[in-house]
């Protein structure tokens, strides 16, 4: 069923809107604290999105909040190198295997040969960024930026407090930068990399933004509103075998069992699910459970996966 007609935007209206409605509600967990400016997001925030694959918009709730990006990034600059140095770059010079483990956990690094993982752990998440060519750390950063800034249709900004925020209270992905370089899986001078991964980290995003950048995956890595191609579209495949596997951490499987949907999530509260060649769901909502996910976000894009299932894609969402 072609995603642009009317009648079908307004299936995924009252969708997305029973979502809101059913979830709103919920209080469980809590603003990550570990970097201070994502304790003082406002916890109530919600807001919901999907952009289809040919670009029709349908939202609800706090959609135009500008929140840190965080680990959501980690697959768009896994991308990027896969587009400038090819899939097999990845595979051996990062690893794409799933932890089981957190997204900063260090024993991780110690048990796993390939050290670096998969880079949707801090560890390959931080090999990523060292691996892009550049000739230094702003050349590195501001590739990035405009990496991201084409998967999203238009010029995304750091939000300078998160940056700052983050950049003092660091330590952990510093020691994991350093272990990574000692065991030679690092590309760049730790510190470099560090920096420019949490600058990365601290990229801002509203909701509606970021279903843009998953409906440039959905779309075969075509931006839906510019037309540009992003990514080539034989590489859409494999980032999304790895956001299945390894998009939600120590969760990842649980993600995988209850929605077959590959996506990502970040401690800013962030979410992002792709259904390929259909549409890519946002969540948005800052109260995390243990593992690092937002709560809301993982109920509300989980429900409105089933509906979809159910009603217009059911073809396709598993
Ligand atoms: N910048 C955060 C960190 O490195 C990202 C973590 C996340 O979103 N899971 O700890």
């Amino acid at each position: 069923m072609a995603a642009s007609s009317n009648d079908t935007v307004q299936q995924l209206q009252k969708i997305v809107d029973d979502a809101y409605a059913k979830f709103k509600g919920v209080q469980e967990g809590k603003n990550a604290d570990y970097i201070p400016y994502l304790a003082t997001v406002p916890s109530e925030l919600f807001g919901l999105a999907i952009v289809t694959a040919d670009g029709q918009e349908v939202t609800a709730g706090d959609v135009d909040y500008s929140f840190a990006i965080e680990s959501i990034s980690k697959p768009f600059t896994m991308a990027m190198v896969m587009e400038e140095q090819g899939l097999d770059a990845v595979y051996e010079k990062i690893g794409v295997e799933p932890t089981g483990m957190p997204f900063n956990s260090i024993l991780a690094i110690e048990l796993n040969p390939k050290r670096s993982i998969n880079p949707l752990v801090n560890a390959g998440a931080i090999a990523s960024v060292s691996m892009l060519e550049a000739k230094d750390a702003d050349e590195r950063w501001q590739k990035i930026l405009d990496g991201y800034s084409a998967y999203a249709g238009e010029p995304l900004k750091l939000i300078n407090d998160v940056y700052v925020s983050e950049a003092e209270t660091n330590y952990r992905n510093r020691a994991i930068a350093n272990l990574l370089y000692a065991y030679d899986r690092l590309y760049s001078d730790p510190m470099e990399a560090n920096d420019v991964y949490t600058k990365q980290c601290s990229v801002g995003v509203t909701a509606r933004q970021l279903a843009m950048m998953g409906a440039t995956l959905a779309n075969g890595g075509v931006n839906p509103k510019t037309g540009k191609r992003v990514l080539r579209e034989d590489y859409v495949d494999e980032v999304l075998a790895v956001m299945l596997m390894a998009g939600f951490y120590d969760e990842s499987g649980e993600w995988a069992y209850r929605t077959g949907l590959p996506g990502k999530t970040g401690v800013g509260g962030g979410i992002v699910a792709v259904v390929p060649g259909q549409l890519a769901i946002v969540g948005f909502s800052p109260r995390l459970n243990e593992a690092g996910n937002s709560v809301r976000a993982m109920k509300a894009i989980q429900y409105i996966g089933e509906q979809l299932k159910d009603n217009i894609f059911f073809d396709c969402a598993r």
